[in-house]
């Protein structure tokens, strides 16, 4: 089983033509009743010599795809498909534009629309993994669609700003589908997205924003992409604390500060480090806890470690310099 699945993220991961779709389903392709479609020119104030459509396939629709692969003992065929895939395949969803005053604009207007693509598309492949693919971290409910490295937005203004078609007046008339075809390319190609719990997505999205390079290293290694792996989790849950969460200092003044971080929901015991030292050792400190004597101009490392009875979280650094008053 775990073989079939390996095939079928590989197929879900590398493939989103529709036109390839279609002829796994069996589908014609010019016929595309029940499937969830978008005209262009009502929603987007289109003129009509630029009116379109935008077709995408729903996650029943990849689910159904999914069931019929596994079913079909050749699954070895769907590799050729894959090889074979390009977006330039795809006849009917060209021709449909828009115009905007840039990228940033043009993404506000299908801001959701490149939401729904993502988790449209990866949503087989989430229900597939089925776990926070964190270390350690057994939540299997209310996975979120995570972004390793660039974000969402970034992705599709770089799309947008290679399927730029001609300016009228002040605005850009870009292609729809080119964009669209490339965004959904640029994130199969990185193999930039995981599944993870809220709190890990959250503190990931954090350590992007941050400063904080050590602990985002540390952070992302953590996140398996193996099948394997994530199936043995699955059935064999961690009992040794994930990772440490919002790891933080408040400067007071130039000799005294806070060292914060977020509690856990189940009862753990935390480790607080200066320099590689242990400072703390205990539950969670409501408020922070209180750090003095430091040294203005210099630089600190902070780090943290959760643990329990059955052992002892990764470490989660924190490198600071003191402002002076
Ligand atoms: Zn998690």
């Amino acid at each position: 089983m775990i073989s079939d699945h390996k095939v079928l993220l590989h197929f879900l991961k590398s493939s989103f033509s529709t036109h390839q779709m279609d002829s796994l389903m069996k589908h014609d392709r010019f016929k595309t009743k029940g499937w969830k479609s978008f005209e262009i020119i009502k929603k987007y104030s289109l003129k009509d010599a630029d009116k379109g459509k935008l077709f995408l396939y729903t996650p029943k629709q990849c689910n159904e795809l999914i069931k019929k692969l596994i079913e079909n003992p050749n699954l070895h065929g769907i590799d050729t498909l894959i090889t074979n895939e390009s977006p330039h395949s795809i006849e009917k969803y060209k021709e449909t534009f828009i115009l905007a005053q840039n990228e940033e604009a043009f993404y506000k207007v299908f801001n959701g629309e490149a939401r729904n693509i993502i988790q449209n598309f990866f949503k087989s492949r989430k229900n597939l993994v089925g776990i926070c693919q964190l270390k350690n971290c057994n939540v299997k409910d209310g996975l979120e669609t995570a972004h390793l490295t660039k974000e969402r937005k970034d992705i599709f203004k770089e799309s947008a700003l290679n399927s730029i078609v001609e300016l009228e007046g002040e605005l850009i008339k870009y292609d729809v589908y080119k964009t669209m075809t490339s965004y959904l390319l640029k994130h199969q190609a990185h193999n930039r997205i995981r599944f993870l719990c809220k709190k890990h997505h959250i503190e990931l999205d954090a350590l992007k924003k941050g400063s904080n390079k050590k602990t985002l290293k540390i952070f992302k290694d953590l996140i398996s992409n193996d099948m394997d792996e994530i199936e043995k989790k699955k059935l064999k849950p961690s009992l040794v604390p994930a990772f440490p969460i919002g790891l933080k200092y408040k400067q007071i003044n130039s000799n005294s500060g806070l060292v914060e971080w977020k509690k856990e929901v189940l009862p753990i015991n935390y480790k607080i480090m200066k320099d590689g030292n242990v400072i703390y050792n205990g539950v969670h400190k409501e408020g922070g806890l209180k750090i003095s004597g430091l040294t203005s101009s210099r630089n600190y490392e902070f780090s943290l470690i959760s643990y329990n009875d059955y052992g002892e979280s990764p470490t989660s650094y924190l490198n600071i310099k003191i402002m002076k008053d």
